[in-house]
């Protein structure tokens, strides 16, 4: 085969778009993947300006690279980011459907006298189908995600959809069930001192020991917040709840996490209350938490690196 002919030949088989533009934009060169997905053969559009046989072209973004190729001899590669589809070409067989989505190269060479540019189109549609349904999938994943990011404790959605279940079933057996409501002390002046990545990673050790102290399978230790904690205890009374509060907040104090100078202890420790279902006072979701949260409160100000659990009496004053 003499080479002209196996360049056209070559020119034929090519899967992607392969324009060459005259330095008035007119059309010189045009293959078979062009025709197929424009419904223009070669012939109809040779010797025509580009810009008349597309005219949506005018204006947009592959006009000005055609001018930076012809006259400032740069190459363009367009951005995807501010039009997808160009060209108003289509999949062989499918008129009037979907576009298909381009990545679009302009490249000027000289031959000869002659300055020209090739423009080359490919049909990026898989590669962009793909990339959404995998965007689209990762997104799915973290939304359905129990799991903290950080610690590798439980998240606040998993603590949402426990404590609502444990509540239901306390109800249901008219059992016992409690919470702890955790806050790490000072952490303000951890993170000021130390920087937020060994913040990251003082949480991370705080929440690992704190996790390693439940060990029935139905409790649940959950990261509630930026440096709070919770754990929910199915059947267990306001007793048992204090005591493994207690124990939490003595394994965290003897982790001997060295604090900021400014902290009151020279430790990092926890703040924890505490609060138990009770038919009458706490028996749904809100006034447990509320009745959690109030106790941590008191344990702060009771000076910190402490346990306070609610009282039927707090609750009522
Ligand atoms: P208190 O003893 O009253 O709890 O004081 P505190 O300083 O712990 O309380 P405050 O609520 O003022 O500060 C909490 C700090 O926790 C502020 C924030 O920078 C830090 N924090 C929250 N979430 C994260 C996190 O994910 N990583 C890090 N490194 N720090 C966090
Ligand atoms: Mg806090
Ligand atoms: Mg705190």
């Amino acid at each position: 085969m003499a080479l002209p002919d196996l360049s056209a030949r070559v020119l034929s088989l090519a899967s992607l778009g392969l324009v060459v533009l005259d330095v008035g934009q007119r059309v010189v060169l045009w293959n078979q993947w062009m025709a197929s997905r424009s419904g223009l053969s070669a012939g109809r559009v040779q010797g025509l300006a580009l810009l008349d046989v597309f005219p949506e072209l005018r204006g947009q973004r592959l006009e000005q690279a055609l001018q930076t190729a012809l006259h400032s001899k740069l190459p363009t590669l367009l951005p995807q980011t501010a039009n997808r589809t160009p060209f108003p070409l289509f999949a062989p067989g499918t008129w009037g459907g979907e576009r298909v989505e381009q990545g679009v190269t302009v490249t000027p060479f000289n031959e000869g006298k002659e300055r020209y540019c090739l423009i080359e189109i490919s049909d990026v549609s898989n590669t962009v189908g793909r990339e959404r349904q995998l965007r689209g999938q990762a997104e799915a994943l973290r939304a359905q995600s129990y799991v903290d990011g950080l610690t590798g404790i439980a998240n606040r959605r998993h603590f949402d959809v426990a404590l609502d279940r444990e509540l239901r079933r306390a109800h249901r057996n008219d059992g016992e069930l409690s919470l702890l409501l955790m806050d790490i002390d000072s952490f303000k002046a951890y993170n000021d001192h130390f920087g937020h990545q060994q913040g990251d990673a003082c949480l991370t050790l705080v929440a690992e020991a704190f996790a390693a102290m439940l060990q029935r399978p139905a409790d649940l230790a959950a990261r509630y917040g930026g440096e709070e904690f919770a754990a929910v205890l199915p059947d267990t009374g306001p007793l048992q709840a204090q005591r493994h509060a207690e124990a939490i907040r003595a394994r965290v104090a003897a982790l001997g996490i060295t604090h900021a100078p400014a902290a009151l202890r020279p430790c990092v420790t926890l703040s924890i209350g505490v609060a138990s279902f009770d038919r009458q006072r706490l028996a749904d979701v809100e006034s447990l938490l509320g009745a959690a949260d109030r106790a941590l409160y008191a344990a702060k100000h009771a000076g910190r690196d402490c346990v306070i659990v609610d009282r039927a009496e707090d609750g009522a004053a």
